[in-house]
């Protein structure tokens, strides 16, 4: 343990691929241009929500919150469409959260904004299986806690500075352990929350041999080429701006980001204002929808029964 910590002040600092520090071309970022304007009216459309400095009190967020999170995703999306188009090798590169990229899905996300945690927890929710899920992410958050804590030299355990060495140390040591993020389908190896993933699964590709992305494998994290794809500065630092407004105070890493959202929430629904909350059944599921289309359904009883006369 003691060896870690001293390789880890002393030695070279090792990256993980997605803290891998990538330029976009300045062709690219001109021809991207628009998309950029485009990420900077969702910020600010999200910015001049009313109410969002009382989300930890009231537990509901402003009327049309996650519709501006939702257009804030897709502006992003478009601008890394652009950015492909124009840096040779992403095109076909694997991404996260797909059957060719998931092995990047072992590498927990980090610096995950608020913003993004609610809309990932508004999502998966209603899932039936939600509560194996919120138990997986309590024990890998947990577990890198630990992995970190243990690497903390200082005196007050409490105190973990996130540029530190223990705190990157810890975050590579927990990926070894090759845990899969609890947001994939172990079958399908597809996101389940693809449409709300983070922007740290949104810009990342994986150039070469995918399989090298595993943190079991001997290559990882130095021989994984990545490039990733980050939001512009000034847009970032916008988007920090409405964290602090929000008094949150969100966990960077996903696992512990999601379930404070569990906690705010006492595992109810996030609403936003004027919404009816979704009722769950006394076990914390989603009520399940009728299947209106079973050939048993009401509504082509009366049907079968004109055919029968
Ligand atoms: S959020 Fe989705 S894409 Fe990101 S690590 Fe988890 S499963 Fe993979």
């Amino acid at each position: 343990m003691v060896l870690e910590v001293l390789k880890s002040i002393f030695g070279r600092r090792i990256r993980l691929p997605r803290d891998v520090v990538t330029r976009v071309p300045r062709a690219a970022r001109k021809a991207a241009e628009p998309q950029v304007a485009a990420i900077a009216a969702a910020i600010d459309v999200i910015a001049a929500l009313p109410g969002l400095a009382d989300v930890a009190t009231t537990k509901k967020l402003p009327k049309g919150f996650f519709a501006a999170v939702q257009a804030l995703m897709a502006a992003y999306d478009a601008y890394v469409a652009t950015v492909v188009k124009l840096v040779p090798g992403l095109a076909g590169a694997a991404r996260p959260g797909t059957p060719e990229g998931y092995h990047a899905c072992h590498e927990q996300p980090a610096a995950v904004t608020g913003v993004e945690g609610l809309a990932i927890y508004r999502a998966s929710r209603p899932w039936q299986d939600f509560g194996q899920v919120a138990q997986e992410l309590a024990r890998l958050g947990e577990q890198q806690f630990k992995d970190i804590q243990g690497l903390h030299t200082g005196k007050d355990p409490d105190k973990i500075s996130m540029t530190g060495a223990a705190v990157q140390q810890g975050r590579i040591e927990f990926a070894r352990r090759g845990e899969l993020c609890p947001l994939l389908d172990p079958e399908t190896h597809r996101c389940r929350a693809w449409e709300q993933r983070p922007f740290g699964c949104r810009m990342h590709f994986i150039l070469g041999d995918a399989s090298a992305a595993d943190p079991r494998d001997p290559r990882w994290p130095k021989q994984v080429k990545a490039f990733n794809v980050r939001m512009p500065l000034r847009q970032m630092v916008a988007l920090m701006q409405i964290e602090k407004r929000m008094l949150l105070t969100p966990a960077p890493f996903l696992n512990a980001n999601l379930l404070q959202w569990v906690q705010l929430t006492e595992g109810q629904q996030l609403a936003e204002v004027g919404e009816a909350p979704l009722r769950f059944s006394p076990d914390g599921q989603a009520p399940v929808r009728a299947n209106r289309n079973r050939p048993g359904a009401k509504k082509f009883a009366k049907e079968k029964e004109r055919r029968r006369k």
